[in-house]
Parts: structure tokens; sequence; C-alpha cells
């Protein structure tokens, strides 16, 4: 196996966001060049577009231990490692400080968006002398498009540009892009957008984090704004299953989330629409119609005003197209993380530790990390992204000890399970699970009881 050479070409960082930030401090701490591209005009571009929310996890999981180390030796001053920051409190405390260090200041290139990575004057089908030549990673920049050699490519680009629509079976539909005005992707700032939503009817689809979210802001302004109507819409067989851990979860905050919405769903201020299997939004005079399969009968909902859709997102590897790429078919994800995530056999958040030998794709050098690697998983956390590079980088700078090791622990979520459709619901006897083959847990093997505030009763 050949181990890149220093001082020929740098590694290419597709992504300012945390994961690439925290492959560039990995990348310094072992003296590497690297150069970074970030599609927006910061580092945490996406994430500021969230930047309203509190996080679930506290800065103890949040940030990287080599950037950690790196802003600590600058003077910086560490956050509460207890405390939990908003999206925009990660972005200034932590991502802005890392990336303005010297040493990783200059070689990061903002408004730099990859459109294209190729191996040199070979396209994906030539296989001869494929793993001598250097990847040319295409940005557009600076008004042009310009290639930009490199030895190694890290695609830490994340999926937050690529929302899934509203549909259940995941087709984006013209109706729908007609619609984009009055349909938020993602989490609305509701105090900014006040106007926008108040005394209004709201469809809000989608069972994760996200969606929860937004209800509970969407709930604070139906108190002061009593005519706002909230429905909430989503697959699961019962809203139950949408509450998460709550009290069982490692993360206090993420289980919080839990409990408030059960709350107000319990105190009717949220009317709930499950199972609803959506096909279709059109307008009717001037409002919107939601139309689908309401547990077992179609059904369509009138004089909806403004929809929020958080149903996930899905990578792009539109621009992979010429790199020789192990993809799952169904998750979409890093081949190899499949089934240790796949949401269909697994609910936990908390995922077993993995690094290079799992992220490794067909295409020598080339990795996907980061939140892209989960595919269309929503139960990325930080902590395994930071993981994920810092086991990369050890094996591309020849520790392969180090690339193997796992230093990595998670707090459960509460409602680990394996096997969903046959399990969950169906049999309630306490389920252990230790570290082989299992999704859920953590260096330690655990036991867990599927309690009844679960999606199981
Ligand atoms: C609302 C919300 C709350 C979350 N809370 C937590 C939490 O509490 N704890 C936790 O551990 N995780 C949390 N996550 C999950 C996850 O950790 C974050 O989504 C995190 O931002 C993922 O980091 P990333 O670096 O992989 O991707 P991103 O943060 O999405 O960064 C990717 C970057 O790549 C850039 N980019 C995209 N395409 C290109 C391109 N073609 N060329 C160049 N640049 C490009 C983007 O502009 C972006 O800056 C949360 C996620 C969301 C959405």
């Amino acid at each position: 196996m050949e181990q890149i050479q220093k001082n020929s070409l740098p590694v290419a960082i597709i992504g300012g966001g945390p994961i690439g930030l925290a492959a560039a401090a990995q990348l310094v701490k072992n003296g590497e060049s690297f150069i970074l591209f970030e599609a927006g005009n910061t580092v945490g571009a996406s994430i500021l577009e969230w930047g309203h929310v509190r996080m679930f996890s506290p800065w103890q999981y949040n940030m990287d231990k080599a950037a950690k180390e790196l802003l600590l030796e600058s003077g910086w001053t560490s956050p509460d490692e207890a405390d939990l920051p908003t999206g925009r409190e990660l972005v200034e405390e932590y991502l802005l400080p890392l990336s303005n260090l010297s040493g990783i200041k200059e070689h990061i290139k903002t408004n730099a968006k990859v459109v294209g990575v190729a191996k040199k004057g070979l396209d994906k089908l030539k296989t001869e002398n494929r793993e001598n030549v250097p990847f040319q990673v295409y940005v557009e920049i600076d008004g042009d498009t310009k290639a930009f050699e490199a030895k190694v490519v890290i695609d830490s680009s994340g999926t937050w540009k690529n929302p899934n629509p509203m549909l259940s079976n995941g087709i984006w539909t013209k109706s729908e892009q007609a619609l984009k005005d009055r349909i938020y992707y993602g989490i609305p700032n509701v105090h900014e957008l006040e106007e926008r939503y108040k005394n209004k009817t709201i469809m809000v689809i989608g069972s994760g984090h996200s969606a929860i979210n937004a209800l509970l802001d969407l709930v604070e302004l139906k108190e002061k704004y009593q005519n706002t109507e909230i429905y909430w819409a989503l697959r699961k067989k019962h809203v139950r299953e949408a509450y998460g851990g709550q009290e069982n979860d490692g993360l206090q905050a993420r289980g919080e989330l839990g409990i408030r919405i059960q709350r107000l769903v319990d105190s009717k201020q949220i009317a709930v629409l499950t199972p609803f299997y959506i096909n279709g939004v059109h307008e009717v005079n001037g409002k919107m119609n939601v139309s689908g399969d309401l547990n077992g009968e179609e059904t369509t909902i009138g004089n909806i005003d403004d929809i929020v859709v958080s149903t996930g997102f899905r990578p792009d590897t539109s621009y992979l197209n010429e790199i020789r790429l192990s993809i799952d078919s169904a998750v979409e994800s890093v081949e190899a993380l499949a089934p240790l995530i796949d949401p269909n056999i697994h609910s936990c958040g908390t995922v077993r530790p993995h690094g290079e030998e799992e992220l490794r794709q067909p295409e020598k050098n080339f990795y996907i990390v980061g939140m892209k690697s989960y595919g269309r998983a929503p139960t990325f956390l930080l902590a395994t992204g930071y993981e994920q590079v810092r086991s990369v980088v050890a094996y591309l700078t020849g520790d392969l000890v180090g690339a193997k090791e796992v230093q990595l622990e998670l707090p459960e979520t509460g409602v680990c399970s394996t096997n969903l459709a046959s399990s969950c619901c169906e049999d309630k006897s306490p389920v252990t699970i230790t570290n082989a083959g299992s999704c859920c847990s953590g260096p330690i093997p655990i036991k867990l009881e599927i309690k009844s505030n679960s999606c199981c009763e």
C-alpha cells in the first residue's frame, strides 16, 4: 500500500463544515498540506442556515480533538463543555476561530463550489496508470471554473443543500417546485419569520428533530397569535415513534425534544396526521391542498397557507461521476456503513465506531466523510465524523495502527433496537446489544430495555 507523499500535491477537502475543518486540523497536526474548497461565503455556511437552532449535544461532543489542540495553542478559550451551542454559536465560537488560525486560513477558499472531480486525463472507465495520476478538482471560483490538482480528495460537503421533497415516494414534482415560495425546506427561523407564519395554517412534514424543532417554535407563535393552526404530517404508524428516547436519551437535550413535543400533541395544540403518505400538493384558490393516503384512506387536507418540509436530505454525487464509488443502493451512504446505520434496521443515533477501512472507496485516496458518508440516514453525529477523519488522516500518513484504533464513545439514544420491522412493537422483552454486529453500542456492551414511551407500548 502506497502512502501519500509529503511535500507533493495537497489533499483537497470539499466543504468547510465541522468535518472538513476537522480533516484540515488533523492534516496540519500531521504536517500535510491541504486546500479546502467551501461553496459558501464562510466556513460553516450550511450550519448558519439553521444557526437559530440549539444543538442537542453539548460542546464536549461538538469539537474535534486536533482542532481543539490547535485552538488552545493559539490562546483561544474553550466554551464550557457542558453548554449546548446554537448552530450559529458553533460557527462563531469554534469553526471561525479554527478557520482563522495561521496554517489553516491561507489554505481555505470560500465562494468556491466544487463541480467536478476526476483523475487527471482519465475518465472513469480507464484503469491503466489510474492510481499514479493525481486528482483534478474542478471549482467554480472568481467567475471561472478552475482545475486544482490533488493527491487525495476528502469529500465532506454534507447533504444540507439537497433536501428531500414532501412526496413520500421521494419524487420532486413540478407542482411542488412551483410552490417553493410557500414551502420552507429545513427549519425556519419562526421568530424572524413571524409575519410569514402568524395566524396562518401551516403543515410541518417529517418526524425527525428538525420537524420537532419547527413545531415547537410554531406552537410558541400560536400562543401569541391564536389563529395560527398547525398540522404535523408524518409517515410513522404512530406519533409516539417520533418521540425518541425521552428520559432514556444519553443526551438530555435530545430527549427533551421528544418530551416537549409529546406534551403539545397530548394537549391538542398540534393536529397530527399519521401515517400520512403524501402523494401530491396543489394550489387551490390561493391556498394549498396536500393529498395522500392518511391511515389507509385517500385524503386531502386543504386551506394550507405554508408548509415546512423536514423530510431529510440526500447526498449529491453528481459531480463525482468520474470517480469510482461504492455507494449503498438504498441508504446512499458509503457502502460499508449501510448495515450499521440503515434506518429500516436500526433506530439508533449511536453507531459502532468506524474509520478509514469502512470509508475506503474503490477509487484509491478518495473518501466521503461526515454527514454525506451517511447518505440519506438521519443519525449522523459530529463525534462520529471527527473519528472518521482522524482515522483517515492517520491511514494516509502511515499510522496504520492509529487508523484502526477506536477513539469514540457516543451517548446512547435510549431507543436502540435492531430489526425494527420484527422487534419493535412486537417483542417487548429487554434486548441485550453488544459491540459485535449491532448498531447501537459504544465500546461497552449495553443492556437496553425498550420502554413504553418509545415506539413500543
Ligand atoms: C438542525 C440540525 C441540528 C443538528 N444538531 C446536531 C447536534 O446537536 N449534534 C451532532 O453531533 N450533530 C448534529 N447535527 C448533525 C450534523 O452533525 C450536522 O449536520 C453537521 O453540520 C454535519 O457536518 P458536515 O461537516 O458533515 O456537513 P456540513 O456542516 O453540512 O458542511 C458541509 C459544507 O460543505 C459545503 N459544500 C456543499 N457542497 C459543496 C461543494 N460542491 N463545493 C464546496 N463546498 C460545498 C457547504 O456549504 C457546507 O459548508 C445537526 C444537524 C442539523 C441539521
